[in-house]
């Protein structure tokens, strides 16, 4: 039981950082929440906030939405990041920022549509 939603807990969406910055957009929580129940497998969020310094240690873009509290780089247990870009592809046709790289899916709630695939 997570303290902010059923499987979701504020610490996993800390700056790895250390920094302490742990917002989480309600939207985002809610799509994690989503995939959790429809793969019915654990979520490990390896990326969610990222303070200016974290972000840019990491080669962040500077508007990443990991600034803003309002992306999740996710594994979905031992689905394939196709698998889970495949769903949020379907799922969300007109919205949000959805990416694909080799061992995680990023997912964002952006204004506006994104899409990308890591090569
Ligand atoms: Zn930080």
């Amino acid at each position: 039981m997570g303290d902010l939603s059923q499987n979701f807990s504020r610490h996993e969406f800390e700056c790895k950082c250390g920094c302490g910055d742990n917002t989480v957009d309600s939207e985002l929580l809610e799509i994690l929440q989503d995939i959790r129940h429809q793969f019915g497998r654990s979520i490990k969020i390896t990326s969610a906030n990222r303070c200016r310094a974290h972000n840019k240690a990491v080669g962040g873009g500077i508007r990443s939405q990991h600034l803003k509290g309002r992306a999740a780089d996710i594994k979905v247990g031992y689905t394939s990041p196709y698998d889970v870009q495949d769903y949020l592809l379907k799922k969300y046709p007109h919205k949000h920022g959805i990416g694909r790289y080799e061992r995680f899916t990023h997912i964002d709630t952006r204004s506006g549509k994104a899409r990308w695939d890591y090569r």
